[in-house]
């Protein structure tokens, strides 16, 4: 079974996973110097640690309740395709 999430304000269906607490690394590559400024080249991001926080619609901010992806899944306002 599949589902997606139809926001009930906007009709938006993307649902963000809103996450608290993470700390992100910006690895860098080299540092530019030039004569007006400072400048670093950066790799990708890297994501650590983090707790889930709340779902909530990508568009409006409406938060879903529930404390995991189970239950958002039983939610109403996520709708089987
Ligand atoms: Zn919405």
């Amino acid at each position: 079974m599949k589902k997606k999430f139809s926001c009930p304000e906007c009709q938006c269906d993307i649902v963000e996973e809103v996450t608290e607490h993470v700390t992100v690394s910006y690895p860098i590559i080299q540092i530019n110097i030039n004569e007006e400024d400072v400048e670093a080249d950066y790799d990708d991001a890297i994501n650590e640690g983090g707790e889930l926080s709340r779902f909530q619609c990508s568009n409006c901010g409406f938060i879903i309740e529930a404390s995991n992806l189970e239950e958002l899944s039983k939610s109403e306002y996520m709708k089987s395709v």
